[in-house]
C-alpha cells in the first residue's frame, strides 16, 4: 500500500501523478503506478501504488516499480506507468467537450470570415496603381 506517513509527516492528500505528457486533446497524461503524495508540511513527494516506497520525484519511483513486476512473464503494456487520465469521460462529459470544441471552432470561423470580408472590402474599395497613373495622365 501507499505509503500514508514520509518522514514523520502524514499524507494528506494522495493522487496519480502527472507526467509532463499531454494527449493530442490536451489532457494532462498520469502515471498509473506512481502516486503524487501532498504530506502535512505541504511539501510533495511521489510514491509506489504498490508499497510505501517514496521518493522526490516520479522518474525516481519508475525504476523501482520492477520490484513488483512478475519477472518470469515479460513486460506487457499493462506494466508501462505512463497511462491517460485517471478517470475516463462520461458521454455526457464528452458531448459537453464536444459542443465547446465546436463552440470554439464556430467562433474562430467566424471571426476568420469576418476579417476575409474586411480585407475583400479594402481591396475592393482601393484603387489598383494602374488605374490610379491612368487617372493621374
Ligand atoms: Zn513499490
Amino acid at each position: 500500500m501507499t505509503a500514508t506517513n514520509v518522514n514523520g509527516l502524514a499524507v494528506i492528500a494522495s493522487e496519480p501523478a502527472p507526467t509532463n505528457i499531454v494527449d493530442k486533446a490536451g489532457n494532462r497524461v498520469y502515471f498509473q503506478q506512481i502516486r503524487a503524495l501532498l504530506l502535512e508540511d505541504e511539501s510533495i513527494v511521489y510514491g509506489c501504488a504498490h508499497c510505501d516506497y517514496t521518493a522526490a520525484s516520479p522518474m525516481q519511483v519508475r525504476p523501482h516499480l520492477n520490484a513488483h513486476r512478475d519477472r518470469k512473464r515479460p513486460a506487457t503494456a499493462a506494466d508501462e506507468p505512463v497511462k491517460t487520465a485517471p478517470a475516463p469521460l462520461t458521454v455526457s462529459q464528452m458531448l459537453t467537450q464536444v459542443a465547446g470544441d465546436r463552440d470554439r471552432w464556430r467562433e474562430r470561423a467566424e471571426a476568420a470570415e469576418s476579417a476575409l470580408a474586411e480585407v475583400r472590402a479594402i481591396v475592393a474599395a482601393k484603387p489598383t496603381r494602374r488605374a490610379a497613373n491612368k487617372g493621374a495622365s
